[in-house]
């Protein structure tokens, strides 16, 4: 075995940030590597994932994950690869997916890392088209949504990393018509014409409801909300009789340090039937298997595209987080440590 690195870089939350994260609240910090115990491996992280839940990590609250510990590492999404194995069935040399990211070098249970195989997708594919955040667009149209053949379909945060999958598999699938959101003119842009949404409107150019009624003349039947806020109540104005929500995300709220008012229309659900259904995308593991060979096949023919904004280096994983926050992706968003 190779001599295993000294030390190792990692990103901790030091401080509970009150709403937007401040470079305060986090500190990169060295600590000694070791070799891997028993049924461990020890990993070297080339790409992790940065996610808009881990803002609702950083809270103190109780949720559907546990808060990240102050002092502590954060975690998190990513792919590296295995440089000393203490593990049946795992090899130096083997490329795997985990959930100990922001690292430079990962000590992971071996029960807990995935082998990926990257001569068949890039490896950063894992974490976005291929992985968690394109199984959330996968299981919340297809299942959550309950799409149909000929549904119009609006997605907000129409450009990230969920969003871009949604409106493509709705066309895939024989959407009617796909409307999409997103925060700046040149996303619009790519949405018709890398994605062929149908429409795109950018939500700072106007009043969200006005553009919806306009890209949406007939109506919406499917909303993928991302956002929340002004983009839901625009699409329960939207929607036809018998309409479906997946409530994905509200990003929109996610820095608030005052609870968000809820959408003023909300009886516009009783007359026109409507459904509102959160989800969970680790709820729907079960279509994992479905879902690689769907997209996959789809990546391969060309129908479905994808986009990745890769931030370089350990040290600007704060700002490529809080760069999602801000919208400065397009796609996934993902630190390289390849360099
Ligand atoms: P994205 O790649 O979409 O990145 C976040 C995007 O949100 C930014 O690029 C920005 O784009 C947009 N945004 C930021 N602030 C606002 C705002 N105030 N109003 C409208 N848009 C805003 O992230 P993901 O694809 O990873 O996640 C998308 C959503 O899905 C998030 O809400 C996330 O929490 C949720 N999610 C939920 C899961 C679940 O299991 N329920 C699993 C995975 C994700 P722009 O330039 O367009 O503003």
């Amino acid at each position: 075995m190779s001599a295993l690195p000294e030390t190792s870089r990692e990103w901790h939350l030091v401080a509970r940030p009150h709403g937007w994260p401040k470079a305060e609240d986090f500190a990169l910090r060295e600590v000694p590597v070791s070799e891997p115990g028993e049924g461990r491996v020890l990993v070297r992280n080339l790409y992790f994932s940065v996610d808009p839940y881990m803002r609702g990590r950083m809270n103190d609250v109780k949720s559907y994950t546990p808060p990240f510990q102050l002092d502590r590492p954060m975690e998190g999404g990513a792919v590296g690869e295995v440089i000393a194995s203490n593990a049946e069935g795992f090899s130096v040399g083997d490329h795997v997916l985990h959930g100990l990211g922001w690292r430079e070098y990962a000590d992971v249970p071996a029960k807990h890392a995935t082998k990926v195989d990257g001569s068949v997708a890039p490896l950063s594919a894992y974490l976005g088209v291929l992985g968690m955040p394109g199984l959330t667009a996968y299981a919340g149209l297809f299942d959550v949504a309950s799409f149909k053949e000929g549904d119009a379909v609006f997605v907000s945060g129409a450009a990230g990393a969920v969003g871009s999958q949604v409106g493509q598999l709705a066309r895939i699938k024989g959407a009617s018509r796909v409307i999409g959101s997103a925060g700046s003119d040149e996303k619009v842009k790519l949405l018709v014409e890398e994605y062929g949404f149908d429409a795109a409107f950018n939500y700072k150019n106007g009043p969200v409801a006005q553009q919806l009624k306009e890209a949406a003349p007939d109506g919406i039947d499917v909303y993928f909300d991302n956002v929340g806020g002004e983009h839901l109540e625009a699409a329960l104005s939207s929607f036809n009789v018998h309409g479906r929500a997946t409530i994905c995300g509200m990003i929109a709220q996610y820095n608030n340090t005052e609870a968000a008012p809820g959408p003023r229309n909300l009886a516009l659900v009783i007359g026109k039937r409507l459904r509102l259904q959160g989800m969970l995308v680790n709820d729907h593991n079960d279509l994992a298997p479905q879902f690689v060979k769907d997209v996959a096949g789809w990546i391969a023919s060309g129908e479905l595209k994808y986009n990745e904004t890769v931030v370089e280096g350990i040290e600007n994983g704060y700002d490529a987080f809080v760069g999602l926050l801000r919208g400065e992706n397009t796609g996934k968003m993902i630190v390289s440590l390849t360099r």
